[in-house]
């Protein structure tokens, strides 16, 4: 036992702590110096799952033997560099460092949040976060809401709360079959994490009733009503409609003024999944894109993808706070006391009991770094997807679909010498070419035109230059 509090006590030890922790900000500093610069390291050191596996086998020793800094040099060698200007992947944006150093102060603090004694400064930065982000979406007073982890937690829990103010019976208590079967319409294009809510809340595969899309892949208002009226024939009790705020395929921002209208007419819950477009509200010369968003009874909105945040880190804001409480309308009395619902006792809001001190990163930048960085940082990336569209456009060996809303764009190369029966599987060898040899980090992505590249324009680091270099290692991809 004595020998457990020598060891215990090393493993604890401040000094070590600190000797650590500065040869880590000294390594982090440098991988983030080469990461940005991009030369002479892969975007994707790709290696297959089969391959990683073995690498970092281990059969984890009974006595400290494990080197700290040689396993983050394999970590950071090993991993996706998102701070590479040429990476141009999925909506996982290229984190400010500052945020980095908040996840350790997190990390180290682990104020667990559930209730306001175990976190009394990250439950109070969470307020001013979720005020500042409704006062961006032009939110009344009486918004409130809560941060989760991720859009996917975040839909489910804004449609746990239409749920209760809509059914029209309690189906939190009294169960998913005690009333009609319930329903929402949204957007063939719609994230798949709003089907998974819908099942998760036991309304099956009809509970989510696609809308047809136009040829800018947004919601057809006009199909609204005659989607609501076949469900309501079914047999479908239809309580709310999901529009998106830049779905994930194309980043097509649904017209939010019409479905608002529609919600409005039919006494509809109005949702917005606008996890990666809400951040346009910051934005001058972009924020028309979200007009109506304000009118929406609860948005999603994730700071791990526009606003420069490391995951995760989601807004659920209600236009009517209080409907905040009622997506997990439950009591777990030792936890909360009393009958009444303070606000700063987080938990009773969100599926996760013990949380990450969230707020804390976004706070923090926010303040330190001030917002207009925020703000220049959507123009520009959305400014940047734009001019990348038009110069693709004016060639005539790349096709774009559709002129990106936000800062995703899809494209693909479409080479004479290549027949067009051939462009599909061309995209798929293209993109495994240049990700494999770590060249660019792009995706793909299927539409009703077929197979096409898909970047998402979300590292404030990649310039037009780096672009136009994807342009041409396309061309040359395609002409081996
Ligand atoms: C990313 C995204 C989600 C899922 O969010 P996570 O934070 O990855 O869980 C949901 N909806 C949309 C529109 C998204 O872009």
């Amino acid at each position: 036992m004595t020998d457990f509090r020598e060891r215990i006590t090393a493993a604890y030890d401040a000094e070590s702590f600190r000797r650590q922790g500065r040869q880590l900000v000294e390594s982090l500093a440098d991988y983030l110096a080469q990461a940005q610069r991009g030369d002479g390291l892969p975007v994707l050191p790709w290696a297959s799952p089969a391959v990683n596996v073995d690498r970092f086998a281990t059969a984890f020793p009974e006595e400290p033997t494990g080197s700290f800094p040689e396993l983050v040099a394999r970590v950071l060698s090993g991993s996706n560099h998102l701070h590479h200007p040429r990476y141009v992947g999925h909506q996982v944006t290229a984190p400010v460092p500052l945020a980095a150093l908040c996840d350790a102060v997190s990390s180290l603090l682990n104020n667990g949040m559930a209730v306001y004694e175990m976190g009394p400064v990250s439950t109070a930065m969470e307020r001013h976060v979720l005020r500042w982000m409704a006062a961006r979406l032009g939110l009344p007073e009486t918004a409130d809401g809560v941060l989760t982890s991720g859009g996917s937690l975040g839909n489910l829990t804004a449609l746990l709360a239409a749920r209760q103010a809509k059914a029209g019976y309690d189906a939190w208590n009294d169960g998913a079959h005690a009333g009609p079967p319930l329903a929402a319409l949204v957007a063939s294009t719609a994230h798949y994490s709003l089907s998974r809510a819908t099942r998760v809340m036991g309304w099956g595969a009809q509970g989510l009733i696609p809308v047809p899309v136009d040829e800018h892949f947004r919601l057809r208002p006009e199909a609204l009503a005659p989607a609501l009226e076949k469900a309501t024939l079914a047999g479908r009790k239809v309580i709310a409609v999901v529009a998106s705020a830049g779905s994930t395929a194309t980043g097509a921002f649904d017209p939010l003024e019409a479905v608002a209208d529609f919600c409005e007419q039919h006494g509809l819950w109005f949702h917005v999944d606008a996890a990666h477009g809400a951040s346009a509200v910051l934005s001058a010369p972009h924020r028309h894109q979200v007009r109506g968003l304000d009118r929406a009874d609860s948005i999603v909105w994730d700071a791990h993808k526009g606003l420069l945040m490391p995951a995760l880190i989601t807004a659920v804001l209600f236009r009517d706070g209080a409907r905040s409480f009622e997506a997990f309308a439950q009591e777990a009395s030792y936890l909360f006391e009393g009958t009444e619902r303070p606000w700063s006792d987080v938990a009773q809001r969100t599926m996760e009991c013990t949380k990450e001190m969230m707020a804390l990163k976004l706070y923090t930048c926010l303040s330190v770094l001030g917002t207009r960085l925020f703000a220049d940082a959507v123009t520009e990336s959305y400014a940047q997807t734009r001019r990348f569209a038009e110069r693709l456009s004016a060639t005539s060996d790349f096709q774009v679909p559709v002129s990106p809303d936000c800062n995703i764009l899809c494209f693909r190369h479409t080479p004479a010498h290549v027949p067009p029966e051939e462009w599909d599987g061309l995209q798929a060898r293209l993109r495994e070419r240049l990700v494999t040899r770590g060249d660019f980090y792009l995706v793909q992505t299927k539409l009703p035109g077929g197979v096409y590249l898909r970047v998402t324009l979300i590292n404030p680091l990649t310039t037009d230059a780096d672009l136009d270099a994807l342009m041409e290692a396309l061309r040359t991809a395609a002409r081996r």
